[in-house]
């Protein structure tokens, strides 16, 4: 191979002028508008500017390479154009993935999200008496409804960004200068440097430890009471168990303690489920009605964890002390828009209707593992060079919920031909569509209870496709 003295290579490029002339790259202005286009023109002259500087083409490559420009600049205005947030399939088995965004939301909390979006809504405004009007008042009567089915009256609620805002907001609210006890053994990270204490130092408010990490009892939280105690707290387990030689006071023991000696008791319940979900194999995860019912004065939720909603935070109680959150400054800074309650109010009507499989996560976790099973064989049959194999795995709910918790699903096993399973994994991952697998033994698992059966079709069709 001869190498052409570079300046004679540098003078083979065309002109940004002529380039934009080139009927292809015309065509690009409508879809991309010129100023991108012409962005793209020179970073891809650029591009092979820095080629040919290094040393690394001859001429004929160079042609090769100025023949390919207007494929390469349509390439390049295209990706940078896209967002960089997209669509993917969770072929991880873990349920709710906060790396994939949590729970999917329903198709009828993507219409109402569309519907309310693209125009204006009520969202502040009262239609009957034409003034201005309170934005959470959406989404409280659908959830009053679901707390009255259980008994539960005289609530409140209100939703802000997620559930760190609404721990950090009725910390605030409730607790700012005065003391909060909480047990040894529930001071959580929760990943994402969500921290108990670090939330509690935010808020204003000073934690008082008691008990051990594996032991505490209602004593230990009496005996902490002073006339600084503003709040009793306790912390759901949300990614972690304590097991053996372990206590700590039942809902009840707490209510009664707070009730006798005048402090409220709140409960960072986590993950919030609004079903019993010991009904579909998820034995003694809490939900947020019993908490309700035990009388729990403050229960602070997740709106993207079990309850297969958006991310959101809930904070559900006692009216009188709902209203001083609403009425904290802070309220404003993490309340939540238009759409967050469009897909809230949707998801909960769901629950009024007990539509439950309408709410992807629901239907996740609900359907049974003989259907799962079955939805391998033909998926199978299509990654055939691969040398699938069906294999018995357990998905975890994941997402802070349920700790350990797991529910029986089937996934593939595809053994990679040429590269390892990560090369495999990779590819998958860079697909249009991305597949999002876990690797076990050096094998590409793709587990079928967090792909949507919508989605089967897709995973024949690029399974067959790609090379193995
Ligand atoms: C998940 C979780 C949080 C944080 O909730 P986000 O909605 O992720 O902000 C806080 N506390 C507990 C106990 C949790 O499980």
């Amino acid at each position: 191979m001869t190498i052409s003295p570079q300046s004679d290579l540098f003078r083979r490029l065309p002109a940004v002028d002529e380039i934009l002339k080139i009927a292809a790259i015309e065509a690009l202005f409508e879809d991309y508008g010129r100023i991108s286009v012409i962005e793209a023109v020179r970073a891809e002259l650029d591009r092979l500017r820095g080629v040919i500087a290094r040393n690394q083409c001859s001429a004929a490559d160079l042609d090769g390479a100025v023949a390919a420009l207007p494929a390469a600049i349509a390439a390049w205005v295209g990706r940078m154009t896209s967002p960089s947030l997209v669509r993917v399939i969770n072929a991880t088995g873990v349920i709710i993935n906060t790396n994939l965004g949590r729970s999917p939301l329903s198709r009828r909390a993507a219409e109402q999200i569309a519907a309310v979006a693209c125009g204006y809504s009520n969202l502040e405004f009262d239609l009957e008496k034409g003034e201005r009007g309170c934005r959470d008042d959406h989404a409280r009567h659908l959830l009053n409804r679901l707390f009255a089915r259980q008994g539960i009256a005289d609530t409140s609620t209100i939703v802000v960004n997620n559930n760190a805002a609404a721990v950090l907001l009725a910390l605030g609210a409730l607790a700012r200068g005065g003391e909060v006890i909480c047990s040894r053994g529930e001071l959580v990270e929760i990943g994402g440097s969500f921290r108990i204490p670090d939330i509690m130092a935010q808020s204003g408010a000073v934690l008082r430890e008691v008990g051990t990490t594996n032991r505490t009892r209602i004593a230990d939280y009496e005996a902490a009471i002073t006339e600084n105690t503003k709040l009793l707290l306790r912390v759901h387990r949300s990614n972690f168990e304590i097991i053996g030689f372990t206590e700590r006071p039942s809902l009840d023991e707490l209510v009664e303690l707070g009730r006798r000696r005048g402090i409220p008791v709140m409960e960072d319940l986590g993950s919030g489920a609004l079903v019993e979900t010991a009904a579909f194999g998820i034995e003694g995860e809490a939900n947020v009605y019993d908490s309700l019912r035990a009388g729990i004065d403050v229960v602070t939720y997740s709106g993207d964890k079990l309850l297969g909603g958006p991310q959101a935070g809930l904070v559900s109680g006692a009216p009188a002390l709902v209203a001083t959150l609403r009425s904290h400054p802070l309220f404003r800074a993490l309340r939540v828009d238009k759409m967050c309650y469009a897909a809230l109010e949707a998801t909960l009507s769901s629950y009024l209707c007990e539509h439950y499989d309408d709410i992807p996560l629901m239907a996740c976790l609900r359907v049974p593992a003989s259907q799962i099973a079955d939805r391998c064989a033909p998926i199978a049959a299509a990654a055939s060079a691969f040398k699938p194999e069906m294999v018995a795995t357990r998905a975890m709910i994941g997402g802070g919920s349920a700790p350990g918790k797991s529910v029986p699903s089937f996934a593939l096993a595809l053994i990679p031909v040429t590269g390892n399973a990560k090369d495999l994994a990779l590819r998958l991952r860079r697909l249009p569509l991305p597949i999002v697998t876990r690797i076990e033994d050096d094998r590409v698992l793709l587990d079928l209870r967090t792909v949507a059966a919508s989605d089967d079709a897709y995973l024949c069709e690029t399974l067959a496709a790609i090379t193995p």
